[in-house]
C-alpha cells in the first residue's frame, strides 16, 4: 500500500499563539491532501510565497515551494506557469505584499487571466515589522507608522480585482475553516486567475476576532456569473470598521480564455476559446 504523504515539515513555527495563519496553514494542507487524493500529482503543485508573517507558511508545508521577494509573488508564479502549464501554481502572501508592493502585478495577473490562485493572508497590518498600516487597514488604525490613527480610507481589493478582469473572486476568514477550505479548493480548480482574500486575524497588532465573528455572513442565493450583482455584493463592505455586515463566499466566477492558452497557441484561437468568446459576445 502506498504511504500517505506527510504535508508537515520539521521547521519550528514562529507565529504568535492564536494567530489566524494557523487556520490558513491547516486549511491549505487539507486542500492539498484532497487534491492528491483526486489524482493531482503532488509534484505538479507549487507554492510561491513572498515576505511577511503569512509568507512563512511555505516553511511549514512539505511541497514544492519558492520564496520570492516582497511584492513579487505573482511574476515568479507566472514564470512557473508559463514554463510548465501543467503545474497548479498557488501564491500565498500577505496584504501588504499583495495589495501594496505587489498591486501592479496583481492587476496584470487578473487582466491576463493566467491560471494561478492567489491566497491573501489579509490581516490588514504589517505584522512581521510590528504593526504598520497597509492598504486595507481602516481609517483611524493606530500602529507604528500611524500613532495618531491612519488618515486614509482602505482600498477594496475585491472591487479592484473585478474591474481588472479576475475570473474568480472570493473572500473567507481564518475564523471559518470549513468555508475557507471550500473556497481554496474551488479557486485552485478554477481555470483562470483566482483570488481568495482571507480576513486573517493578527492577534498581536490588529485583533479582529470579535469584530469578524459578529459581522461575517455567508453569501446565499447569489449568482456569481452576474458581474453587476458581484460588484454590488463586493461593495457591501469596504474594509472600514463600520457595522456593515461582511459577506463571505464566491462573489464572481466566469470561464474565459486564460493567458497561457493564448500564449501557448501563439495567438491562434483554440476551439475552446472560440466557444467562450461567443458566450462573452452574447453576455457583455
Ligand atoms: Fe500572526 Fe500577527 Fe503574530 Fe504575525 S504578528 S505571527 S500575523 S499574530
Amino acid at each position: 500500500m502506498m504511504q500517505e504523504k506527510n504535508w508537515g515539515t520539521n521547521a519550528i513555527n514562529t507565529w504568535c499563539p492564536g494567530c489566524g495563519n494557523f487556520a490558513i496553514l491547516n486549511s491549505i494542507k487539507s486542500v492539498l491532501k484532497s487534491l492528491v487524493a483526486d489524482n493531482i500529482l503532488a509534484e505538479n503543485i507549487v507554492l510561491v510565497s513572498g515576505i511577511g508573517c503569512g509568507a512563512k507558511i511555505v516553511d511549514y508545508i512539505n511541497a514544492n515551494s519558492v520564496y520570492s521577494i516582497h511584492g513579487r509573488v505573482l511574476p515568479v508564479a507566472e514564470g512557473i506557469k508559463l514554463a510548465n502549464p501543467q503545474m497548479k501554481v498557488i501564491g500565498l502572501a500577505g496584504d501588504g505584499d499583495t495589495y501594496g508592493e505587489g498591486m501592479e502585478h496583481l492587476v496584470f495577473a487578473a487582466k491576463r487571466n493566467i491560471d494561478i490562485t492567489m491566497i491573501v493572508h489579509n490581516n490588514r497590518v504589517y505584522g512581521l515589522t510590528t504593526g504598520q498600516y497597509t492598504p486595507t487597514s481602516p481609517l483611524g488604525y493606530k500602529g507604528r507608522s500611524t500613532p495618531q490613527g491612519s488618515k486614509e480610507t482602505p482600498i477594496n481589493p475585491l472591487e479592484i480585482m473585478l474591474a481588472s478582469g479576475a475570473s474568480f473572486i472570493s473572500r473567507g476568514t481564518s475564523t471559518t475553516m470549513e468555508l475557507l477550505k471550500k473556497l481554496m479548493r474551488e479557486a485552485i480548480m478554477h481555470k483562470g486567475f483566482a483570488l481568495v482574500d482571507i480576513l486573517q486575524v493578527c492577534v498581536t497588532f490588529f485583533n479582529m476576532y470579535e469584530y469578524y465573528n459578529k459581522n461575517v455572513y455567508e453569501l446565499a442565493g447569489h449568482d456569481p456569473a452576474d458581474y453587476g450583482k458581484a460588484m454590488q455584493r463586493i461593495r457591501e463592505w469596504n474594509y472600514s470598521n463600520t457595522d456593515a455586515k461582511i459577506p463571505l463566499g464566491v462573489f464572481y466566477k466566469k470561464e474565459i480564455p486564460t493567458f497561457e492558452e493564448y500564449y501557448l497557441h501563439l495567438g491562434k484561437e483554440t476551439e475552446r476559446s472560440q466557444k467562450i468568446h461567443k458566450i462573452l459576445e452574447n453576455t457583455i
